[in-house]
């Protein structure tokens, strides 16, 4: 009988994928504190929204809890990478805890331009998604009233402000950098006066892994893109994809590929979003060998350089 030879599998990986500056910091931020404060280490909301890098953390000892109020007053907490309304940090200082703020500094970035936005007296128009933990915190910068959320083009159509308002925007670091500009696009056309970031607010890391799915995705017959379902960039990873018409499906892990999705397809993009391990595409590419001769080809879109300081608490 004849050997059956196993069908070809091209990969198109996405370069620069998963981790961002933002999320290894969060994470060694995490591991440090361990190291100087003893397990166990409390962190208020998934550090990153990656169950994969929240359980390895677990199993060092860390605590995840969703409030505060959840941790006792002698045991040190960390909060999130996507930054906290300025009422937590508060209330830890009037807890006397011992509190470390994982934060990206590209979210307080966006946090200091909110208060500097009304202290100049402006509204504050801001384009994100609600529920959001990034939104939920950049929101409570400032007070209720002072800011007004917009999610879509539709949104801004009902907004009653007039051209004589003091109005300014900010966004979420995640966003889709496509439908931001449309969305600030059509602010500027009902709010002529409004005024701006310098630079827009989503950050370097969201824009490159789109950047590299609309190179990827025209040549491919199937995007795969890991991540978890709570985290924005991820979600905009599959969009992006699907916009350039190409099928794309979310996946936390290797085991999530349905090996039916495979039928007819001769080339796959792969890309992981900002808070997904590397571990978790090696994973998918020797699930996918199991299956098929992969050839793997990496197709860049930025070379990506950035490092951000830990807190000064826990290197001195
Ligand atoms: Fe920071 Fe961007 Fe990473 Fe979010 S995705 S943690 S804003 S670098």
């Amino acid at each position: 009988s004849e050997a059956t030879e196993r069908p070809g599998l091209t990969l198109l990986i996405a370069a620069p994928r998963g981790f961002c500056a933002g999320v290894d910091r969060a994470i060694e931020i995490v591991e440090r504190s361990l190291e100087r404060y003893g397990a166990p280490v409390y962190v208020r909301h998934e550090i990153v929204h990656n169950k994969y890098v929240v359980d390895a953390l677990k199993a060092q000892g860390a605590i995840f809890v969703e409030e505060l109020d959840e941790v006792p007053d002698d045991a040190p907490v960390v909060f999130s990478a996507h930054g906290v309304p300025k009422s937590v940090p508060a209330e830890a200082e009037r807890r006397n805890m011992i509190y470390v703020d994982a934060t990206c500094p590209l979210v307080s970035k966006v946090h200091r331009q909110a208060e500097r936005q009304i202290e100049k007296g402006q509204h504050i128009i801001f384009i994100g998604h609600a529920g959001h933990p990034e939104v939920i915190g950049t929101m409570g910068q400032v007070d209720e009233g002072d800011i007004t959320l917009v999610e879509t083009v539709e949104d801004v159509a009902t907004l009653s402000f007039s051209q004589e308002d003091d109005l300014s925007y900010l966004t979420q670091t995640t966003l889709s950098v496509d439908d931001t500009a449309e969305i600030i696009a059509a602010l500027e056309e009902r709010y002529p006066q409004i005024v701006g970031p310098k630079a827009e607010d989503i950050c370097y890391a969201t824009s490159n892994r789109q950047a590299a799915v609309k190179i990827i995705a025209p040549g491919s017959d199937l995007v795969l893109v890991i991540g978890a379902p709570n985290s924005s960039n991820s979600l905009r990873l599959v969009e992006v994809a699907e916009r350039l018409g190409t099928n794309a499906r979310l996946i936390q892990r290797a085991d999530d590929i349905d090996p039916a999705w495979l039928e007819g397809i001769g080339t796959i993009g792969l890309t992981a979003g900002a808070s997904a391990p590397e571990k978790l595409v090696r994973e998918v590419v020797e699930k996918l060998a199991e299956w098929r001769e992969v050839t793997e080809q990496t197709i860049t879109a930025a070379e990506e350089k950035m490092v951000f300081k830990l807190p000064r608490q826990l290197t001195e």
